[in-house]
């Protein structure tokens, strides 16, 4: 009777909203890459574009019209902080446009396309709702998994040898120097010993450098000032005893790992299922030889990162689900005329190809490409020595506009990594320098997305096949 049917209708109705919330998929995207890498750009340019689905023409499911619409939701993880989308993209493409601010720590964004299957069966499961959250959180941090293999004592010898000759280096190294890991705990010296580390690597950050863990140094967020981050590298001592500066930085370290290292994996690294990296390239290959270097061995660390089954405790945490596919992309492509484009991109094509060799890595699928998320420049070919250039013209501070070259790209990758002693040649080193470009001040047409270069085809590599 009564009871029966009331019983049978609320199943029925509670059957609707658990068949709805299973055939939603979720695609977990994360977005990373060192600071000024161009996250944020990349993020806000992308989600603008995939709004208005104006200037994607590379991805399929917009050409053939699979997307039928797009929004902005709430994001299922309520304590993650939001990713400012509308005061970023009010910065770019504002009245007065410039760079909004970068990324400081993690945060996210879910974006929800309702689709339309194509072919004779897709008409038949009709519309459907896919969700993209976006999660973007610094590759210092990621760059920090490489830190759970070690001990105190393998990362302070490493990390002092390397940075032996660096003249960034040179201040802390003295205060290393004359520290004596033996003595005393005192709580100042290892605060000043941390924040002239903390010096340093905001130093070689700006000088090119990749290698640049712990990450948290960098980004403290709300750790900033807590003994987990008042540690150093230093020489270790013939004998260390139990209330020696040596034995509280081994503590810290191991503090910095079991506390922030790992909890960050555990929220919100684990669960991503797609990863795009940016690379800045060419700010890289500006620098100098030793950064791309070094920006070669970063993209192998990350790729470790990625390497299905390298934690055992991470692994065991994502029951088995694992990145399916990771994209390497150098960013700001339009400092360069499209001419110089497919040596950027063949470029980190070979980078790829030997992160991955030296990470042993297998797994997901890889690939490489050069972009430009918001494109702030025009093409034009001006002549310099009787001669014509393939330049670009942006808008500067103030908002004088000026016509740049910004040098060569070698046609042969190994050659970037010719020390320049050897009488190898420089390259970017032209006008790239002074490329400062503000984004240009065009006003999008209703329905237009921000002007990029390849975004969309980042895009289809990435989620493209989960659209249609
Ligand atoms: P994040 O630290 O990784 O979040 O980096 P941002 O997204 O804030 O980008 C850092 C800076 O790189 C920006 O302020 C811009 O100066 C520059 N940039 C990023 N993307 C582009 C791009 O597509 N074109 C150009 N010309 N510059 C870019």
């Amino acid at each position: 009777g009564d009871i029966a049917d009331s019983v049978t209708r609320s199943v029925e109705s509670l059957g609707a909203s658990v068949s709805e919330a299973f055939f939603e998929p979720v695609i977990r995207l994360g977005v990373t890459g060192l600071s000024r890498a161009g996250k944020t750009v990349f993020i806000t340019s992308l989600v603008a574009n995939l709004l208005d689905r104006g200037r994607m023409p590379q991805l399929k499911a917009v050409a053939d019209g699979t997307i039928r619409s797009v929004f902005l939701q709430p994001q299922p993880d309520v304590t993650v902080p939001r990713f400012e989308y509308e005061a970023h993209l009010a910065a770019m493409t504002g009245p007065d446009p410039h760079w909004p601010d970068s990324t400081r720590a993690v945060s996210e964004l879910r974006l929800s396309f309702r689709v339309q299957p194509q072919g004779m069966l897709g008409g038949l499961r009709g519309l459907r709702t896919v969700h993209l959250d976006i999660v973007d959180y610094p590759g210092e941090w990621l760059l920090d998994l490489g830190l759970l293999d070690r001990t105190y004592a393998d990362w302070a010898a490493e990390t002092l040898a390397r940075i032996a000759d660096r003249p960034e280096a040179a201040g802390f190294l003295a205060l290393a120097g004359a520290t004596d890991g033996a003595a005393r705990l005192d709580e100042a010296d290892a605060r000043a010993l941390a924040d002239s580390f903390a010096g340093y690597l905001i130093r070689a950050r700006a000088a090119g450098w990749s290698d640049c863990t712990p990450g948290r140094f960098l980004l403290p967020g709300e750790m900033a000032g807590s003994p987990a981050l008042t540690f150093a590298p230093i020489a270790q001592p013939a004998d260390a005893g139990r209330s020696s500066l040596w034995r509280e930085m081994d503590r810290r370290f191991e503090a910095y790992k079991a506390r922030i290292v790992k909890p960050f994996f555990r929220e919100h690294f684990a669960r991503i299922e797609r990863q795009v990296v940016l690379v800045d390239a060419l700010g890289a290959i500006h620098a100098g030889p030793r950064a791309v270097e070094d920006m070669r061995r970063a993209m192998a660390e990350i790729l470790a990162a990625f390497r299905p089954g390298r934690n055992g405790w991470l692994t065991g945490l994502v029951g088995g689900r694992r990145v399916e596919r990771i994209l390497f992309a150098a960013t700001k492509a339009d400092h360069l005329h499209h001419s110089q484009h497919p040596r950027l991109t063949a470029i980190m094509e070979a980078l790829l190809r030997e992160a991955r060799d030296r990470a042993d890595f297998a797994g997901a699928k890889t690939a490489a490409m050069s972009i430009a998320a918001l494109r702030a420049t025009v093409e034009e070919t001006i002549s310099h020595e009787g001669g014509p250039l393939d330049a670009v013209r942006g808008r500067l501070e103030g908002g004088r506009q000026a016509a740049f070259w910004a040098g060569e790209l070698p046609g042969d990758p190994a050659q970037l990594l010719v020390p320049a002693r050897q009488g190898a040649e420089r390259w970017l080193d032209a006008d790239f320098g002074a490329m400062a470009f503000l984004p240009a001040a065009a006003a999008l047409r209703p329905g237009e997305g921000p002007p990029h270069i390849r975004l969309d085809r980042a895009v289809e590599f990435l989620i493209g096949d989960r659209l249609r």
